[in-house]
C-alpha cells in the first residue's frame, strides 16, 4: 500500500500529513515557524527556515509511520499564498527575508498603482483588487531596495517564487522553477484568462520576466524529487484556500466552503468561466485539473475567530473559545445585542477601512452570555453578507455551505449559520481539508485515485446543520444586523474630513 504526502506549508507552521487511499491520516508531523515583525505592519519569515522545517517534518512523518520514500506515490503541496521569495539561481541563497502575505510595507506602493489608473485593467486581467496583500508590490519592493538586486534579476541571476515554487525548486535541487496556477493567480502579475504572466502588467511594474517561474496546472506531474531516497512525483499544489475548496469536494459550480479561522475565507466554485464581481469580491483560479481550469469567487472576513480571542484575551469574558458554545445555548437570543467586530475596518461587501468595532442594543439586562452570543453570531452575519454578494455576482443560488477551520467545531455557530443563510451547513469528519485537497490533486494526477467520484465516496460528513429558522425571522435579524453595521461604518474617519 502506498501513501500520498501533503507538504502543508502554512504561515504559523510547516506540517507534513501522510494520507492513505481512504483519505485517512496515517501520520503527521509539525514544526512552528518563526514570524518576525521588524517594523509596524511588516511581517517576514526566513525562506531557508521554511524549506528546512518542511523537509524535517516530512522525514519525521515518514519515520513515525515506519515508511520510506518508496512508500510515497506522490507529493501534494498546499501552501500559504502571496508570500514572496527571491533567491539566487546558482546558490539557492534567498535575497533577504520572505515577505509574508500579511505584510503591509507596500501599502503606499499599492495606492500609487491605483493613482496611476491601473485598477480596472489589473482587475480585468488578474481578478484582483490592487492591494499590498498580493505578491506584485512585494516583489517590486525587493527589486527596488537596492540597485544590485534589480541588476542581478535583469541578467537572470535571481528567481522569484511563492512558497510552493520555492519548495519545488529546493526539492528538485534547483532544476525545476515552476508555480501552480492558483498561486500564480495571487501574485497580481498573472493573467487568469490566458494563464500566463501579463506582459502589460510586468512592464507597468517593471518586473523582469526572466525571474518568473513557469505556470503549471494544480494537478499533474510538475517535477520529481529524490530527497526522500526514492524518485517521487510532485503532482499537486494549490494555495491553501483553493486546496481546501478541493478537499471539501466543491467540484461543481455553485459549491462553496467557508473556513472559520482567525478570519473567514469563503470560496465558491464558479465553473470554467471567471466571474467578475460587482460587490468587491476577488476572482481567482480555483485549480487547473484534468485539462480544464476552474475559477472561484473569494471573499474574506477579517475578524472572525479573532473576535472570540478578543472576548477571551481583552475582555476576559471567557477562559476558552470552546466555552462560548455552552454560553450561547444558555439563552434564547442576544436580546437585541449586536457586535460588529470591525476592529480593522470591514471587508467585502462593505470595504470600509474606517469602520470600527461596535456593540449596540444593550439594556440593563444584557449580560456576559448575550455579548458572547452576539460575538459568535457576528461570524455568521458576516459570512451571510459575503455569501449574498457571491450569489448576486454569480447568479448561482447556494444549495449548501461546507464548513471547516477551528471555529467550525462550535455547534451553536454552525446551527445559527444554517439558520441565517437558509441553507444546510455541512461539516466534514476530516477537518484537515487543506492538506487533503492537495493530496487529492496529487493522487488524481498519478492514478492513485481514479476520479473525483472516488474521492466523493471517501468523504465522510460529521454533521449537517439544517436551517430551522423562519424566513421572516431571518430577514428581521439580518435587517437589524445591517443597522448595526451602519452604526460601525465610517467611525474612524479623521475629524477634518
Ligand atoms: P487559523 O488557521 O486562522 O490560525 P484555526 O482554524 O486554527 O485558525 O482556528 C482558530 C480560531 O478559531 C481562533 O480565532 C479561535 O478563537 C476560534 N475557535 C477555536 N475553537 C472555537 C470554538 N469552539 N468556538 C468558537 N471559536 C473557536
Amino acid at each position: 500500500m502506498k501513501y500520498i504526502m501533503a507538504m502543508d506549508a502554512g504561515t504559523t507552521s510547516a506540517r507534513c500529513i501522510l494520507f492513505d487511499h481512504s483519505g485517512t491520516i496515517c501520520a503527521m508531523a509539525q514544526r512552528e515557524l518563526t514570524v518576525t515583525f521588524p517594523k509596524e505592519g511588516w511581517v517576514e519569515q526566513d525562506a531557508r527556515e521554511i524549506w528546512e522545517a518542511q523537509l524535517a517534518v516530512c522525514h519525521e512523518a515518514l519515520q513515525k509511520a515506519g515508511l520510506t520514500g518508496e512508500d510515497i506515490a506522490a507529493i501534494g503541496i498546499p501552501n500559504q499564498r502571496e508570500t514572496t521569495i527571491v533567491w539566487d539561481r546558482q546558490t539557492g541563497e534567498p535575497v533577504g527575508p520572505a515577505i509574508v502575505w500579511q505584510c503591509r510595507r507596500t501599502a503606499e506602493a499599492a495606492d500609487a498603482l491605483k493613482r496611476r489608473g491601473l485598477a480596472d485593467s489589473i482587475r480585468r486581467k488578474t481578478g484582483l483588487i490592487i492591494d499590498a496583500y498580493f505578491s506584485a508590490t512585494k516583489l517590486q519592493w525587493i527589486l527596488d531596495r537596492d540597485k544590485s538586486v534589480r541588476a542581478r534579476a535583469e541578467c537572470g541571476e535571481l528567481l522569484f517564487g511563492t512558497v510552493e515554487s520555492w519548495l519545488i525548486w529546493n526539492l528538485t535541487g534547483g532544476v525545476v522553477h515552476c508555480t501552480e496556477y492558483s498561486n500564480a493567480a495571487r501574485t497580481m502579475l498573472f493573467n487568469i484568462h490566458t494563464l500566463d504572466w501579463d506582459e502589460d502588467i510586468l512592464r507597468e511594474l517593471n518586473i523582469p520576466r526572466q525571474m518568473l517561474p513557469q505556470p503549471v496546472p494544480s494537478s499533474g506531474v510538475m517535477a520529481e524529487t529524490e530527497v526522500f531516497g526514492a524518485r517521487i512525483p510532485i503532482a499537486g499544489a494549490a494555495g491553501d484556500q483553493q486546496a481546501a475548496l478541493f478537499g471539501q469536494n466543491c467540484f461543481e459550480p455553485g459549491e462553496a466552503k467557508n473556513t472559520y479561522g482567525t478570519g473567514c475565507f469563503l470560496l465558491m466554485n464558479t465553473g470554467t468561466q471567471p466571474v467578475e464581481s460587482r460587490n468587491g469580491l476577488l476572482t481567482t483560479v480555483a485549480w487547473g485539473f484534468d485539462g480544464t481550469v476552474s475559477y472561484a469567487l473569494e471573499g474574506s472576513v477579517f475578524v472572525a475567530g479573532a473576535a472570540i480571542q478578543w472576548l477571551r484575551d481583552e475582555l476576559g469574558l471567557i477562559h476558552s473559545a470552546a466555552e462560548t458554545e455552552e454560553l450561547a445555548y444558555r439563552i434564547a437570543d442576544t436580546g437585541g445585542v449586536y457586535l460588529v467586530p470591525a476592529f480593522v475596518g470591514l471587508g467585502a461587501p462593505y470595504w470600509d477601512s474606517y469602520a470600527r468595532g461596535t456593540l449596540v442594543g444593550m439594556t440593563r439586562g444584557t449580560g456576559r452570555a448575550h455579548i458572547v452570543r452576539a460575538a459568535l453570531e457576528s461570524l455568521a452575519y458576516q459570512t451571510a453578507d459575503v455569501l449574498e454578494a457571491m450569489q448576486n455576482d454569480s447568479g448561482i443560488a447556494l444549495r449548501a455551505l461546507k464548513a471547516d477551520g477551528g471555529a467550525s467545531r462550535n455547534n451553536f455557530l454552525m446551527e445559527f449559520q444554517g439558520d441565517i443563510v437558509g441553507v444546510p451547513i455541512v461539516r466534514p469528519q476530516c477537518v484537515e481539508t487543506t492538506a487533503l485537497g492537495a493530496a487529492y490533486l496529487a493522487g488524481l494526477a498519478v492514478g492513485y485515485w481514479n476520479d473525483v467520484e472516488e474521492i466523493r465516496r471517501n468523504t465522510a460528513t460529521d454533521r449537517i446543520f439544517a436551517p430551522q429558522m423562519s424566513q421572516e425571522q431571518r430577514e428581521r435579524l439580518m435587517k437589524d444586523w445591517h443597522r448595526a453595521v451602519q452604526c460601525a461604518s465610517g467611525w474612524a474617519v479623521p475629524a477634518d474630513r
